[in-house]
């Protein structure tokens, strides 16, 4: 299926490690589990999930619990799944729609492509959308959201380039109200003059929404790389701090052979991954799955 090829990569290093660490002894032994250890390092799962994992299986493998490779292969995929299960909450109900979605992340992380999947993914299921484009600090990003809302055959709130984020927000919300849309997706600037800048301007945009739907943002979506794996997490810090992520989109997983950062995501960072990016067209965007992601990961 699509979550398998796209993940293809990061199963192969990760499955092939484990198929060798497997091959290489016919019992679960120390040396086997360190080999392990190194292999999940090595996919983005991050040293402190790693530890924690490796001190569950070495639990395990002193009482003889695990006696072969399937076991330890089904004991591990048991674990990343509760780890990503975790953090996986219901959507949240809408009261009144529109359900407006704010996309938060730094620049060239895919805010503007995966807003033009999302409006394309919820158009197919037949929703009604309107995309605001609020990142007017990027010359190119009112342009190339232009360019996805005819892809996606969906309206589009813009003002020009320079405008005040903050008032194309507030038409956008206006319009989605007024047109009874039910998703308003915004999408906003990944980088102002200074850091504290976008914060401020983020929390404004949250205000903004808040005073004209009591109840919204319905979701605020931090849009990371997964390519950039752990520097991505650091980076993901600040956005959690002050922007008031409620989720995650993963994007690039297509071009990467580290797609354990999703489960360290889910638990550095104590968030659902609600979506991930697959590749540049129009339908590579899958929502998370994670039975699925992690039957990707380890076959
Ligand atoms: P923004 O600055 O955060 O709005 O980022 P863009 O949406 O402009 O994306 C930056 C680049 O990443 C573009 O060339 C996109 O086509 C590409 N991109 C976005 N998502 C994906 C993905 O899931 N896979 C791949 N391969 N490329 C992506």
């Amino acid at each position: 299926d699509r979550m398998k090829q796209a993940v293809s990569r990061t199963r192969e290093s990760l499955e092939d490690r484990i198929e060798t660490v497997l091959s290489m002894t016919r019992t679960v032994d120390d040396a086997a589990l360190e080999e392990l250890e190194m292999s999940l390092i090595a996919s983005d799962i991050g040293v402190n999930v790693t530890t924690e994992i490796l001190d569950a299986l070495r639990e395990r493998a002193k009482r003889q619990q695990i006696r072969d490779g399937e076991e330890l292969r089904s004991l591990l995929k048991e674990q990343l799944k509760a780890i990503l299960d975790e953090q996986a909450r219901p959507p949240r109900t809408v009261a009144n729609p529109p359900e407006v979605i704010l996309m938060v992340g730094v620049n060239g992380t895919g805010k503007t492509t995966t807003s033009g999947k999302m409006a394309a993914h919820f158009r197919a299921q037949n929703k009604s959308v309107l995309l605001c484009a609020a990142d007017t600090f990027r010359a190119a990003a009112i342009e190339q959201l232009e360019v996805w809302s005819q892809r996606s055959g969906v309206e589009m709130i813009r003002s020009k380039q320079g405008g005040d984020p903050s008032a194309v927000l507030f038409d956008a919300l206006q319009a989605a109200t007024a047109r009874k849309k039910d998703y308003l997706i915004v999408d906003t600037a990944g980088r102002l003059h200074t850091k504290a800048g976008l914060m401020d301007e983020l929390d404004k945009m949250r205000r903004i929404t808040q005073r004209f739907i009591p109840d919204a943002p319905h979701e605020v979506l931090l849009v990371l790389d997964a390519t950039t794996g752990q520097n991505g997490l650091q980076q993901a810090r600040l956005f959690t701090e002050s922007a008031g992520v409620t989720g995650i989109v993963l994007t690039k997983l297509d071009g990467t052979a580290k797609g354990g950062i999703a489960v360290a995501i889910a638990r550095e960072l104590k968030l659902p991954v609600r979506y991930i990016g697959v590749g540049e067209k129009i339908d590579d965007l899958l929502p998370f799955d994670s039975e699925a992601f992690v039957e990707s990961l380890l076959g």
